[in-house]
């Protein structure tokens, strides 16, 4: 496992060092800037929520900025966004922060109205430089398609190995890494394979390729070349020798036989004997 964790890591920060999205908060490490744009881009896709992040940082540098503004004002701002709860709750959230500060509240911020475990592991991390994994929906899914790990067994695996992720790793970079590969690559439908830096040693492509192979086994493209290949190596085969050595019905059989005879790779002597066609 220790060593499988090391190629993670290896291919995931060489891929994050070239690929890497550009944002403006991406290299803060201001609390409120951090709060603001983890609950903007909850159920939104991040350059989305970007636009909207660049808008309301502009009219709420800070949590006192927003927390002396109107509802009103907050809720004209976030539309379009849905999920006007979340407005509301950051306006609160804004409020006591304003009083309390973050420092103050470190480093516990689910006491804040809308911050869960995600968003506090988000704070920690890019906030606080804490060695914590922010645990998304993305980073879930990397995880388990690459260690092959149940849903059940995330919690467990992520706590029993969450040093050795963030060993000679910053969590900022390491979680930032993964929500990029997450969004861009690894995505939750049609994952890109083929691209991914991960694929030599991804369970989840190794899974996947593996099943496909029983497929092409059973394809009408590899009977095929088991017909050729009898036909190389014996004289005098019928269609019932074939048909045995395939494993196949006899109505497969002759689609087989009649599509090698239309490619003029085979043809039937007057024996009833099947040859490779040498014309
Ligand atoms: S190889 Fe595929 S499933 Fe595995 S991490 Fe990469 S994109 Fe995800």
């Amino acid at each position: 496992m220790t060593t499988n964790i090391s190629i993670f890591k290896k291919e995931l920060k060489k891929w994050y060092a070239n690929n890497r999205r550009s944002f403006s908060w991406r290299n803060t490490n201001n609390p409120w800037k951090i709060l603001l744009i983890e609950t903007l881009s909850q159920q939104t896709q991040l350059e989305r929520a970007n636009r909207y992040y660049e808008q309301f940082i502009d009219k709420y540098p800070t949590p006192k900025h927003m927390a002396n503004d109107s509802k009103k004002q907050i809720l004209k701002l976030w539309s379009g966004l849905g999920y006007n709860n979340r407005a509301m709750r950051l306006h609160e959230t804004a409020k006591i922060v304003a009083k309390t500060g973050f420092d103050n509240l470190y480093p516990d911020f689910t006491v804040l109205p809308g911050v869960g475990p995600y968003t506090n592991s988000a704070l920690l991390s890019f906030a606080y430089g804490e060695k914590v994994i922010a645990v998304d929906t993305n980073i879930k899914r990397i995880l388990q398609r690459f260690f092959k790990i149940k849903d059940k067994d995330i919690k467990n695996f992520l706590q029993a190995n969450q040093d050795t992720f963030l060993h000679r790793f910053e969590s900022r970079d390491f979680n930032q890494a993964l929500m990029d590969l997450g969004a861009t690559v690894c995505r939750s439908k049609n994952p890109k394979c083929v691209i991914c830096p991960l694929e030599k040693s991804c369970n989840k492509f190794i899974t996947k390729n593996s099943q496909i192979q029983p497929k092409f086994e059973g394809s009408f493209r590899q009977k095929r070349g088991v017909v050729l290949k009898i036909l190389l190596s014996k004289d005098n085969v019928t269609k019932n020798v074939i048909q045995k050595e395939l494993e196949a019905t006899s109505e497969i059989t002759l689609r087989v036989l009649d599509s090698l005879e239309k490619d003029n790779l085979i043809k039937i002597t007057k024996n009833k004997y099947i040859v490779i066609n040498d014309k």
